[in-house]
Formats: C-alpha cells, structure tokens, sequence
C-alpha cells in the first residue's frame, strides 16, 4: 500500500512537472547516480510518453550497469542485477518482477531504432531510490545502501586508498579484429556481452586513464577510428566510474556478426580477440533460443496402476487426465517459445515424487497436473476448481488458467484455491492442479469425455500458460 501511495504521489507529481502529455523527445542533461554523473552517450536522449520519461535500453545496460538480455523474437528484455530481475515486452504494460506480474504506466516500445524503457519504473524495481529534477531536466538515482550503519561514512573512501594501487591504461586500439588495450598493470576484466546491436563490454575494475595516447573529450570518452575495419561499426571507451575508477571499452559490432570473443594478457597488453567472429553471418547473436524456451511440464494425474477416481460412467480418472494432457501437449508443441516435457504419455504410473523431482530437475517454469473429481455419493457436485500452494507465481498462472477453464467447460466456478498437494507444494516453479470438473456428475461426466470439449479445456490450458509467462 506504501510503495502504490508513493507510486501515486510520484505520479501526480510528474504529472504537475511535466504537462505535455503526448511524447516530446527532450535532451536530458543528466542522469547522476549516487552522486555521480554517469557519462552517457552524446546522442542518448529522454523522451517523455505518458508522463514517463523513457531512456533506451542500452543506457539501462551500458551506464546503469544493469545486466540487460534482449530477445528479439518475443520482443523482450531481461535486466538484471545480483539476484533482482525483471522481464518487460515491447508494447505490454505488464512487467514480471521476481515471479509477479506488475502493471507499468507505460510500455517499452521501440524507438528511432533502440528500445526505450521507463526510467523510473526500471530503476525503482531494482531497489534504487529516482528523483528528477525538472529544472536542471536531471534524473537523480540512489542506490540502496549495502550496509546501512556504513552507507554515508565519511572514511569509506580511504579504505578504498588500501587497496590495491591504480592501473592506468594507455593505449587502446582495434586492428585485424583484435581489441588491444595497454595498461601499467593486469586486472581481470569483466567482459559481458549485449545484443541489438551485438555488442562486447569490457570492463576494467581498479583501472583509470594515464597518458592515453587515443584523444579524450572532456566527459573521458572517446571512440576509436574503425573506418577501416569491417567487422565493427564503433568502438568507444570512458572513464566509466570514478568511485570506483573503472574504465569501460564497447565494441558495436557490424551487423550480423556475434558478440563472441576470446581474451588474453600478454605482456602489458589485454587482449579481446574476435576473429572466431563474423565467418558465419547466420550464428545466432544470442547464445541461442534454445536457452531461451520456458519449459513446461504437464502432469496427467494417476496412470497405470492408480486409477484415480471413477466416473458414474465407471471410466478412470487416470484415462481423462491422460486424453486432456496429450491435447495439451498437442497444442504446446506448436509453440515455438515452450517446450513441453510429460511426466507420462501412456498408462504408467511415475511417483508423485518422481513428478515432483522431474519438474525440479528440468529447473521447469510451469507444472499443471491435470485431475478429475469424483464424489459418487453426491452425484449432483459439479464445477471446476484450480489449485495452488501459497506461491504467489502459482496463484497466478492458476488464476489465468481457471478463468479460462470455466470458460471452456461451461461448468460451476468453484474457485482458485490455495491447498497443500504434494506435486504442487514441493515442486518449486510456478504450479497448479487442475480439478477439471466431476466424473460423478452425468453432465460433467458428459463434458469432460467429449473430445471437442477437451480440446477447448487445452486450449485455455495453454492461453492461460501463455498468458502466465507473457507469451504473446
Ligand atoms: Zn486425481
């Protein structure tokens, strides 16, 4: 309630500050973070949509040091950093925050070719504090302190003084695919790479600039001259922190070549060497979309040897949850973003240990155990219910998945309910049963065995999936 107030109070004063409504690119002068103006790019500019200022992404992963994974085919942008994450699309007003979705004011959307992004929204997820100050048009971001008895101690500084000395880089060039930095010392680089466009970061801990032969402005940026070099489209270096000092080289590779390197020292000079690059125009950019495909698994309840309940009719359970778990499965294979693993396809009975641990060996994103209720004393019981286990991530996709259901069974709403069930306590990704309707119900009966019904039952099974891991 705290934080909608504060998001409500911020608003209102955007609101007041900046009264045009529709979007007007504006040059931002400044974003400073914990006291330090971060060096941006002399083109990057802040456009204001919806009251929302929105900074391209490449800003968010090159000056917010935020890890930044961009998947071009379902358009969005994973950006983490330490264990806070969070998954924003181009165009949905939804975010996924650590398992939750969160509404956003305005969407991601693209932008004189680069992705922009809400500033605020983006910063304030990932636990920094965001003022802005319309006059000197300066965003203001504030790290949460690491230890807060320590987070304003004056002294911090001289223990920096203790550690190790300064190493100064003094020479940086880019030849016969080679990124070659001089430096006074060795420090191990951190080296990520980014995509759209492929890019290599290299980051220098502990290190500043010394006589840099390569020019410098005054912000201590500069690019190189790669007119002659096919393979790269620019290279640029700054003075990318200054408490610490770390210096930050970004190679923008040409179009269609992969972001993948190999470095060395040698000598005095570091060494990224791209040449295992560019050969194969049709290399993924990314490390793949393998990597990339969210997997669910599908749970027909019972099977082989544990009939489950019985239908007036005298059918098993286990050969409904079976006929309804194939058509889901039918359905997800045509999903070029999931892959779809069984906990069985035939009438075997895997434990509900067995299930349990097959999900949480995949390191699965969804489990939906597919059920049938039967009470054959109380024949007139009927409905549809959804079960989860306290997760918050469960008690979503369980919602998207019930309300389609009901749909398309046609049956009584009974509800989403929170109930401990083993195959949905102890898995540890997003879980659900589903308790489709009841067997012992002549209608529901009737329903639940007709093959047009099941397929509409997949159906919102797989919407509601979708929906749950922002599959459009
Ligand atoms: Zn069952």
């Amino acid at each position: 309630m705290k934080k909608f107030l504060s998001l409500l109070f911020l608003s209102l004063f955007l609101l007041i500050l900046l009264p045009n409504s529709i979007s007007a690119a504006s040059k931002l002068s400044k974003i400073v973070l914990d006291g330090q103006e971060l060096a941006l790019p002399a083109d990057v500019k802040v456009s204001i949509i919806d009251q929302s200022m929105m900074i391209p992404l490449r800003v968010v992963a090159e000056n917010l040091k935020f890890q930044v994974n961009w998947d071009q085919r379902s358009r969005s942008v994973t950006i983490q950093q330490n264990a806070k994450a969070m998954m924003l699309t181009v165009g949905k007003k939804e975010a996924k925050v650590a398992d939750q979705l969160v509404r956003l004011d305005t969407a991601p959307r693209n932008m004189n070719q680069s992705v922009v992004v809400p500033i605020r929204f983006v910063t304030e997820q990932m636990g920094l504090a965001v003022n802005w100050d319309n006059r000197n048009k300066t965003v203001y971001l504030t790290s949460p302190p690491q230890n807060p008895d320590q987070s304003k101690v004056p002294n911090s500084e001289s223990e920096a003084d203790n550690t190790e000395p300064l190493t100064h880089v003094s020479q940086i060039h880019y030849l016969n695919q080679q990124l070659v930095i001089r430096m006074d010392g060795q420090v191990t680089p951190k080296i990520s790479t980014l995509t759209n466009p492929a890019r290599i970061v290299v980051d220098l801990p502990n290190t500043t600039f010394g006589a840099l032969t390569q020019p410098l402005d005054s912000a201590m940026m500069g690019k190189l001259d790669v007119s002659g070099q096919p393979d790269v489209s620019e290279v640029r270096y700054s003075l990318f922190s200054r408490d610490p000092e770390q210096v930050r080289v970004v190679v923008e590779l040409s179009q269609g070549n992969p972001a993948s390197y190999h470095q060395e020292f040698i000598g005095d000079q570091l060494i990224i060497d791209l040449s295992g690059t560019g050969s194969d125009p049709q290399t993924p950019v990314s490390s793949g979309d393998e990597n990339e495909r969210k997997i669910v698994v599908i749970d027909a309840g019972h099977g082989g040897s544990d009939p489950g309940t019985t239908s007036i009719s005298n059918k098993h359970e286990k050969d409904f949850n079976l006929a309804l778990a194939l058509k889901v499965q039918e359905l997800l294979l045509k999903e070029p973003e999931i892959e779809v693993i069984m906990t069985r396809d035939s009438d075997v009975y895997p434990t509900r240990t067995e299930r349990v641990q097959l999900a949480n060996s995949l390191n699965a994103d969804v489990f939906v155990s597919i059920h049938g209720n039967s009470v054959l004393e109380s024949p007139q019981a009927t409905g549809t219910e959804s079960h989860y286990y306290q997760r918050s991530s469960s008690k979503q996709l369980a919602d998207a998945i019930h309300k389609r259901l009901v749909q398309a069974m046609g049956l009584k709403d009974r509800g989403v309910k929170n109930t401990s069930l083993q195959v949905i306590r102890e898995t540890h990704m997003a879980a659900v049963l589903l308790e489709v309707g009841f067997l012992s119900n002549v209608s529901d009966e009737q329903a639940m065995l007709s093959d047009t019904v099941q397929y509409k039952a997949a159906q919102a099974i797989v919407d509601g999936i979708k929906e749950y891991l922002s599959i459009t």
